[in-house]
């Protein structure tokens, strides 16, 4: 069996005013993330462990920020041109799992929501993606509220 895996890892800062999109759903909050796109980390972090799991760069690399085309994107169909790529190396998603890093709002009401908005672009049940949230304990930039943290892991096998 052929079977590969990543991980990704990725940070956005907060400001005052912006929205705040987590594994694609609309957080309420009174910051947001400061991006190019509309800011998703986790879905960033996602995006960078499917890469790895193909040794083909960063999304930074596949979407770059100086680029207009993907000013406002939304990381929902970035993620799906991500899963569009594996499926072109012949590989499908096996499962992901997220963990989000932030001090507020407390995410637990909307993970469920985030595993059934990812598991379709992944093309897989909700069952094989797990998202986990965090809080830093008030350490860190992340613990100040300045921005937030995410790690993922990929893996794909080959069809
Ligand atoms: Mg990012």
């Amino acid at each position: 069996m052929d079977i590969r895996i990543g991980n990704g890892y990725d940070v956005h800062a907060l400001e005052n005013g912006l929205e705040m999109w987590l594994g694609g759903v609309k957080i309420p909050s009174e910051k947001g993330f400061v991006a190019h796109s509309d800011g998703d980390v986790a879905i960033h972090a996602l995006c960078d462990a499917l890469l790895g799991c193909l040794a083909l760069g960063d999304i930074g690399h596949l979407f770059p920020d100086t680029s207009d085309e993907w000013k406002g994107a939304d990381s929902k169909d970035l993620l799906a041109r991500v899963v569009a790529i594996v499926r072109e190396k012949g590989y499908h998603v096996g499962n992901a799992d997220i963990t989000i890093a932030l001090q507020r709002p407390k995410l637990s009401p909307y993970i469920n929501t985030m595993r059934a908005t990812l598991a379709p672009i992944l093309g897989v049940t909700e069952d094989r993606i797990s998202v986990k949230a965090t809080t830093t304990e008030h350490l860190g930039f992340t613990g100040r509220e300045e921005g937030c943290q995410v790690w993922a892991s990929a893996l794909i096998v080959k069809e």
